[in-house]
């Protein structure tokens, strides 16, 4: 988007805002000995006394480095989920501004949406799930703020059209959100790379699901330094707690393992898809880029209770639109796959 102008589309109260200033705002250690009588901490060392890194350097300064962006284009989240709010906050007007989301997809966004009392503009997927770019651009009007993209998508799997996607980013003149949460199963690239060419592009990321830490809640928001100068001013000065930033740390450093077990989810995707697509109650498989895989089935709700009856629960999408009978199985352990397909296999 040319032109952009962040000023333009940044909620009154949160540009006139003077953010809260923390102690450890006002005055980070350089690693020498000194003595902090400023936040009323217990002085008493036990590993979590003192309040965590606000801006959370180290985690950002390696990632930053992996990304090939500036730590200044990261800001962190109690999960995604607060990422999602603190851009909400940011930049809609409640019962004022609107958003455009595109289901059958994830389903916070319309919860924050409701939540901030901003308007959900929705514009279904194609029936090949891809966004319907002509539809989603007559509804935009002058209080569009965002438009949520979530590739690869859940709970279809899909990773849409680049070229799809390029033309929401030149045509909207608001923030386009690609929720990449499931990027590191793609075989597309990160839209990271595009950060600069696109000033109103906000791309987040989280250490949820390939990662391996749900438990955690880091999320993860890539953009421009101004947007992410927005959001610093209103999120919470510790949202990012010291037990989390020190085991993401540890986790981002031992990529290789990551990397080895993205790649066995890979291999188990591909044995399970094959088991699925020879039972004769699954009516379609879907294409997936994600770790997880979505099949119409003839009977969901059948299906979900008999999965149950053997101690095995999936997700029912039925009741999304565009997925009538679907069920979506995440993909689990070699162990755990094996004995989800022999059960598959029973129920027929
Ligand atoms: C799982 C998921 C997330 C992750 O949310 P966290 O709050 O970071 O755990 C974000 N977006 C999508 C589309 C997801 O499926």
């Amino acid at each position: 988007m040319k032109g952009f102008d962040i000023n333009r589309i940044v909620r009154k109260s949160v540009s006139v805002l003077q953010p809260y200033s923390s102690a450890r705002d006002e005055y980070v250690s350089d690693g020498s000995e000194m003595i902090f009588l400023d936040a009323n901490e217990n002085p008493f060392d036990n590993g979590v006394n003192r309040y965590p890194d606000p801006y959370q350097r180290s985690l950002k300064s390696l990632l930053a480095e992996q990304k090939e962006v500036s730590p200044n284009q990261i800001l962190f989240g109690n999960g995604s989920d607060e990422v999602l709010d603190l851009i909400f906050r940011a930049f809609c007007e409640p019962n004022q501004d609107n958003i455009i989301t595109l289901p059958p997809t994830y389903g916070m966004y319309k919860v924050l949406a409701g939540i901030n009392a901003v308007e959900n503009k929705e514009i279904l997927l194609t029936s090949d799930f891809e966004p319907n770019v002509p539809e989603i651009l007559k509804v935009v009007d002058e209080t569009t703020k965002i438009i949520f993209i979530c590739s690869p998508n859940n709970p279809t799997g899909n990773s849409f059209n680049k070229e799809t996607v390029r033309e929401l980013l030149e045509s909207f003149k608001g923030l386009v959100v690609i929720d990449e949460a499931y990027i590191d199963f793609s075989k597309d690239e990160s839209w990271l790379s595009q950060l600069r060419k696109h000033p109103n592009l906000i791309v987040t990321q989280t250490l949820s699901k390939a990662y391996g830490l749900a438990g955690i809640r880091l999320g993860i928001c890539y953009a421009s330094e101004e947007i992410i100068g927005v959001l610093n001013k209103i999120k919470p000065p510790y949202n990012v707690n010291q037990l989390s930033q020190q085991r993401a740390l540890q986790r981002v450093l031992n990529q290789d393992l990551v990397n080895q077990e993205v790649q066995q989810i890979l291999d188990e995707r591909t044995e399970l898809m094959k088991a699925l697509d020879s039972l004769e109650f699954v009516t379609k498989l879907y294409p997936t880029d994600a770790n997880f895989v979505l099949a119409k089935v003839d009977d969901a709700n059948k299906r979900y209770q008999q999965l149950l009856e053997k101690q095995v629960v999936v997700r029912n999408r039925s009741s999304q639109p565009l997925c009538e009978n679907t069920l979506r199985f995440t993909v689990g352990t070699p162990e755990e796959n094996k004995k989800l397909i022999a059960i598959l296999k029973d129920i027929q």
